[in-house]
């Protein structure tokens, strides 16, 4: 048995937030105070987690991102890593980098064959503005140790904002590649926890490129497949660059992605209206079966798109970070 929606798109790659809890409060995701964190009691476990993973792996889940929220805040993380490995599917993670210093060496040793970083800024102050908290070196730092721990290709994160780091998307490319790694920009999408995102406020994908090609070569790469993220090789190779146009450039057609909250809730999209608890089965004794019940369902009804786009859009209650990036 797979996980195939009504169009045909089977769902191989699981995305599971730790927590909603961060280490940051990047204004795009979290409001500066007052976020309505989600009850401790109500947190999946991590024998619940791994129950979880173990069904959809048996459904036919081949990857399992780990995001949050900041997934490094969990205490067990290396343990989640772990365990959910041990299932077989490729586990990778997604993270601000604050505490990879620490925990890159032992997030390898535990089985996580990949790594996200984001880092939208090399500017201090412009990271202190941007994050609310003045921790760049800690992320520089947690890239090294990235690095050094051998995960490669190491990918690089950044959100384009207008006003804010577009005079430095060279600087950034030009960075990753120096590291070895992949920036890969995204489109700032409607998930900041104040509403306050502004279409035409957005730099778009096809801007992001003008502004690369003043100082690079960009030739596509082909073959995306269910990747969000288009491709090209900078002045020939190997350096490459990517970019994540959720909202231009939808890639919802080939969209092959489940996700669950830290509180145990399928969602079918990042910006799905509606969710699917799976809690009162994990903690009332239900079985697997009714596990798969609930997930298949969830995936039946996935509409086809987003629709960020569309005149009816409406954002989602809840934000970023307690939805999983
Ligand atoms: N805390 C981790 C991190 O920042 O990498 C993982 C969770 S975060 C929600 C995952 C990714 O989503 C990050 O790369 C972040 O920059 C991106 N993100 C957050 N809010 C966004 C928004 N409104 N639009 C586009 N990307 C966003
Ligand atoms: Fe935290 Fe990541 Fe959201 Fe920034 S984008 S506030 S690091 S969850």
């Amino acid at each position: 048995m797979t996980l195939v929606d009504g169009f045909g798109r089977v769902h191989r790659d699981l995305r599971i937030s730790l927590t909603d809890k961060c280490s940051l409060r990047c204004t795009y995701c979290m409001p500066a105070e007052g976020v309505p964190w989600i009850e401790r009691d109500s947190i999946l476990t991590t024998d619940e987690l791994e129950r979880i993973a173990r069904v959809c792996v048996d459904l036919g889940v081949t990857s399992i991102r780990l995001t949050g929220g900041e997934p490094l805040v969990r205490k067990d993380a290396v343990e989640v890593v772990r365990r959910l490995a041990a299932l077989g599917p490729e586990v990778s993670m997604t993270t601000n980098g604050l505490r990879l210093a620490e925990l890159a060496q032992p997030l390898r040793e535990a089985g996580l064959a990949r790594l996200n970083i984001s880092i939208d800024t090399l500017d201090r102050e412009r990271f202190a503005q941007l994050t609310r908290r003045d921790r760049l070196d800690d992320v520089l730092a947690g890239i090294e140790a990235a690095r050094v721990a051998g995960f490669t290709p190491l990918k690089l994160n950044a959100v384009a904002m207008r006003g804010v780091n577009e005079d430095e998307l060279v600087d950034l490319v030009e960075f990753a590649v120096g590291q070895g790694a992949q920036l890969r920009f995204i489109e700032q999408m409607p998930l900041d926890a104040g509403h306050t995102w502004d279409r035409a406020a957005m730099l778009t994908g096809d801007e992001i490129l003008e502004r690369l090609r003043t100082r690079f070569r960009l030739e596509p790469i082909p073959g995306r497949g269910s990747s969000p993220a288009d491709t090209w090789t900078l002045d020939g190779g190997p350096g490459s660059v990517g970019v994540i146009a959720s909202v231009t450039a939808p890639f919802c057609a080939a969209c092959d992605r489940i996700r669950i909250t830290a509180d145990g809730h399928v969602r079918n999209c990042l910006f799905a209206r509606d969710e699917s608890d799976l809690v009162p089965v994990l903690r009332g004794g239900g079985s697997d079966e009714d596990l798969v019940r609930i997930i298949s369902g969830s995936i039946a009804a996935k509409r086809a798109g987003h629709g960020i786009d569309s005149p009816t859009f409406v954002q989602p209650d809840r934000p970023m970070s307690a939805i999983g990036g």
